[in-house]
This record gives C-alpha cells, structure tokens and sequence, in this order.
C-alpha cells in the first residue's frame, strides 16, 4: 500500500496517528540534524520532518532528495510548535514525524518549479505539460473542468437527454471552417473529414426518433487560431425533437444556471435570462454579444452630424455610413496620451481614427456649457449647438468625455464596441462576480459575403426563417429574420442554435439562395435531405462551447489553462511534436506522395 491519506488531508485530530503518505518533493529545507521536506500530491503540501537522532537512516537519505522526486513516507502526525504553523496551508498546523523514507521514483532537473506563479514561455509550459499540470491551480482548473461537464451531464440527464456519440470519421460537415481530413487506406484516394460539429448527425438523431440528444462533442476546426480558439474544441452539443425556440431557451436557462450553482456558488446568475433581439444589441451596444454587467451604451450621431459642416462626419453620412459614440463618465480631464492609447485602440479594431470630446467639469448642466469648456478637434469645425446636442443624444455630461467614432457601419460597430469593453475594463465598471447570461435572438438569416459577392448562411444552413417571414425569401432575403439564437455571457459569445427546417421547399429555397447548385447540395447534404424525406420531426438545438465557460468559471483568460493538452497558436502540441512527418511505407499505404511546397 502506497499511502492511507493524500497529502492535503491530514488535520489536528489525526495528532499521534502513524500515517504513510506518497508524492512529489516540492522543497527540501535542511537544518542541521532537520531536514524538512514539503510533500505534494494533487490534493495539496504537507511538511515532513526527518530528524536526525530519531530516524538516522531516513534523515541521511532525506538529504539526497532531489525536487519532483516520488517518494513514500511513514511517520506520525504531530502538531506543529506555537508560530511554526502556516496558516497559509490547510494543511498548517501539523506535520509528519517522518520514520521511514522510500525512494520510488527519481526526476531529472525540472525545466521550471512546480508553482502556480510561473513565468516560462508557453512553448516551454507545453512541451512539459506533465509538469505544468502538477500545478495546483491547473489541478483546480482539470477539478473545474469534471464538475462542469458532471453538473452539464446530470442536467441533461435529467431533463431526458440521452448521450449519443456520433463518428470521428465521417465526411465534411461544413460549419464555415476548413476540415481537417484523414486519407483512407482501404480507399485510395478517399478521405474522411473530421466534424466541425456533429450538426447533421444530430439532426438525424431526431429523424431516428431519439427525442432528445447530447454529447460532449469534439469538434475539428482548421482555422487560423486566435486567442481562444484551438483547432479542436469540445462543444455541449444538443438536439431536442417537437420543440419551438423558446423550449431550446428554457434548457439552456436551466443548464447554465446549474452548470455555475454547482461549481461557483459564489457567483450571481441573474435569472430568467433576458432575451435581446439581434438588432436591439446591435443599436445599444455595437456587438452581437454585448457584455451587459454594465450601461455605456453606444449612440448614433449620424443625423445630427450630417450637416454639421464638419468634412469627415458629413461624408461618412453622405456614404451610407454612421456616426457613433459612447460617453466615459467623469473621464473629462483624460490626458493626451490617455486619448492618444485610446486612438490606437480603436485602429486596431479597424477604425480610422477616434474623435474625443471632453467637456470640462466646471459647468453646472450642460446647458450652461460654453465652447470654453469643450476641448475636441472638432470644436472649431461644429457649431456650439451642434456639440451640445450632440452630448444631449449620449447623455453626456459636463465631467465627461465623449468618444465618438465614424466611417462604414460595420467598422463602426465593432471598434465602436470594443472601445466600451475596454472602457468598462479600465473603469472597472463589469462587476467580475456577476454571471449576466443573455439570449440574443431573431439574427438575420443571411450575411451578405463581399468576398462571394453573394449570400451566405449567418449560422448553417439548417436554419429555419420565423415562419413570419418565409414569404420575404423571394423578394428581400436579407430581411429574414431566422429562429436563431446566441448563448451570451458577459460579452463572450458561448454558442449558437436554431430550430432546423424541415420543410423541403424551404430547404432548397436557402440552398438556392446562397448559391448553392443541386450537385452540390447532394454531395454535401444529400444523406441528410434524403433522411427528411422519411418523417423529419420539427427540431432544434444547439452547440456551445466547453472550454470558454470553463474559462470563464476558472477565471482565466485563454482557453488553454482548462483543456489538459491544447495546442499552441501555430497549431502546434510541442510535447508530442504533432504534426509530425508519417514514414514512407505509410505514405505508400495511403498511395499518398508529398510534394514539396514550391516542387
Ligand atoms: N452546429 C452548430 C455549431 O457548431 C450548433 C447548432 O446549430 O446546434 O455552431
């Protein structure tokens, strides 16, 4: 037997028993005929003491111990002298009397210490993930990640799901990314694609008469990688069968709240969840996935600039485009260089520039403001009049500087939107234990894709019309309004759902409308369709992303820190060294050849 407690377990009432413990040396303290070791295993340290004149052997070799060594310990539990506790450890106020020391396992030098404060390249962290991940906070964060997915399951379980896995293998399933694909050795020639999501698996599901289906869905995406993305993810995948929206909405409310009651108590989930349309988030915040904890809410200049003899504001009206502005409140005397951080701000975001209008503190009301007290590169360009009415529509007053922002609307919206993300984060206006889980609902159906020049699905292709609005398909497709909806959480987008069309002419009307051909269509979907054509009941469901809420309840910002082995920015696992070359006889199985690039 290896041990009888793990090392964080044992307390003040476990004084005088005899106990043996296994772990890693975390430190090796000597002093003199002392040498304390501080024990660790996953469940936290524990300080052991070999002393010299009561256990000789164990103390002479105490001394080799080298850090991350596996040891096993046999010793008594004894409370520790008055001040030599660590209150800093559950584990503080006792520690072992060590009698008997058992080397099981020796380590090499550790490339970094096993502290949750690291400071290593990323690169480096990966390439010894097995060391990396005997840190307790990534311990917590691997504990985190289990209860989630424990909490996610029992719900769903309870609500009558049934878990399905569906292949790994199978064919393209298009969710708007590339696929990574795996040649076929009995095919030659032929390949599988991994899934972006198991969409039309699901949706057969339902055709089969399963009522309600989840898993915990890996998901392959080979996209260039950002922040938070990887290029395989896991997503809480679900379909419900004889469902409207507003059922979907109801088991997301009840998932999510129980996925964060079970695992961060102390966090506050307003509930019901409320329901913003596509278009409303859109006017009040800029963003489809606002972060609502806090107002800052985004105003629209346009009309009141269009002629206000200032040359900018007046050709981006002029153009179609739109003038918008949010109010930092009591920022006035913001500096030069405070303006100019905030004018590279928003360039980064795609916006030409950014407009500040600070309007001095010392007037009483607005009314009463002078040109004096407005400092702005568009005070001599814009009538008094206009500047006042101007801070009037953003509710802007004297202390506080506006920022406002023109050019195309969608450059607008997004710079306009990440500039009040940044602004609430700088004021610290987004209160870090609230959990403001929002739906936005009634997305457009179609984008228009410039690059196409042509329509495209806003979310797949699956997506139903509101039944309102099938009759605009033919004459004004990009009015449409879907029954699609987004799982938002505050100000990060957790996923996306719809209810399915299961209306053949609908279905090929979408097809059609975003250019689609019918050999393309059977190529891709014709498993699907020809499915429908047997009894497809009404559906819906949804795909949301496990890493990002397992972030967002660790309270880590990148992805990676909640999945055990992710992937660098290049895509890259530099532990394993994946991808990595196949050798040629494989190669020839395959009947692949390699082409050099270039070659
Ligand atoms: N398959 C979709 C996605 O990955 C989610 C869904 O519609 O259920 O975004």
């Amino acid at each position: 037997m290896y041990r009888d407690m793990t090392c964080g377990q044992p307390r003040q009432s476990d004084s005088g028993k005899t106990i043996t413990l296994s772990g890693w040396v975390h430190r090796r303290r000597d002093h003199g005929g002392l040498t304390f070791i501080d024990l660790r295993d996953f469940s936290g340290l524990m300080q052991v003491v070999f002393n010299e004149d009561s256990a000789p052997e164990a103390h002479a070799l105490a001394g080799d111990l080298r850090s991350e060594w596996v040891i096993q310990v046999k010793g008594t539990v004894q409370e520790r002298r008055v001040g030599a506790d660590n209150p800093d450890l559950p584990t503080g106020t006792v520690e072992i009397i060590a009698s008997e020391l058992t080397v099981l396992n020796r380590s090499e030098t550790p490339p970094f210490e096993v502290e949750d404060d690291l400071n290593v390249a990323d690169e480096t962290r990966l390439r010894y993930r097995f060391m990396d991940l005997r840190r307790p906070r990534m311990y917590r964060n691997m504990k985190l990640r289990h209860d989630v997915i424990q909490a996610a399951r029992n719900y769903m379980v309870g609500e009558d799901f049934l878990e399905i896995e569906t292949p790994i293998l199978l064919k393209s399933t298009p969710e708007g990314a590339r696929d990574y694909v795996v040649p076929s050795r009995v095919h030659p020639g032929s390949f599988y694609a991994l899934p972006q999501s198991p969409q039309q698996l699901k949706q057969l599901l339902m055709v089969s008469g399963m009522d309600r289906y989840f898993q915990f869905a890996h998901c392959f995406r080979d996209e260039d990688l950002r922040a938070d993305r990887q290029p395989e993810h896991t997503q809480i995948d679900f379909e419900m069968s004889f469902v409207e929206q507003e059922d979907v909405l109801q088991i997301l409310e009840g998932l999510y709240t129980a996925m964060v009651r079970e695992t961060r108590p102390d966090l506050e989930v307003p509930t019901p969840f409320p329901r913003m349309t596509y278009a409303e988030a859109i006017e009040r915040y800029g963003s489809d996935k606002p972060d609502v904890r806090f107002g800052m809410e985004v105003s629209r200049l346009t009309d009141i600039v269009a002629d206000s003899g200032f040359g900018v504001f007046e050709s981006v009206a002029a153009a179609g485009g739109a003038v918008r502005a949010i109010v930092a409140p009591g920022c006035a005397d913001y500096t030069r260089r405070q303006t100019d951080e905030l004018i590279e701000f928003v360039k980064s975001s795609g916006a030409q520039g950014l407009i500040p209008m600070h309007i001095a503190a010392e007037a009483d009301s607005l009314e009463e403001v002078t040109l004096e007290d407005i400092r702005s590169p568009i005070r001599n360009h814009v009538s008094l009049e206009t500047l006042k009415e101007m801070a009037r529509t953003t509710d802007a007053e004297p202390g506080d500087l506006m920022l406002i922002i023109a050019g195309p609307e969608q450059v607008v919206n997004v710079a306009i939107s990440n500039l009040r993300v940044e602004m609430g984060r700088r004021l610290g206006l987004a209160d870090p234990g609230v959990f403001n889980f929002l739906f936005v609902v009634d997305f457009p159906l179609f984008e228009w894709d410039d690059d196409r020049d042509g329509w495209a699905a806003m979310h797949h292709v699956f997506s139903s019309p509101r039944p309102q609005d099938v009759g605009m398909l033919d004459s004004d497709p990009g009015a449409v309004l879907g029954q699609l909806y987004d799982l938002v959480l505050n100000g990060v987008e957790l996923g996306s759902g719809s209810i399915r069309i299961v209306d053949r002419a609908i279905q090929e009307k979408v097809f059609e409308l975003i250019g689609h051909s019918p050999e393309q269509v059977e190529e891709r979907f014709g498993h699907l369709l020809r499915a429908f054509q047997y009894g497809a009941p009404p559906h819906g469901g949804m795909g949301l992303g496990l890493d990002r809420i397992v972030m967002l309840l660790a309270g880590e910002d990148n992805i990676r820190e909640v999945i055990a082995f992710p992937k660098t920015q290049a895509a890259v696992d530099p532990l394993f060294e994946a991808p990595g070359a196949i050798t040629d006889e494989q190669l020839e199985e395959l009947s692949i050849r390699v082409v050099e690039s270039g070659g």
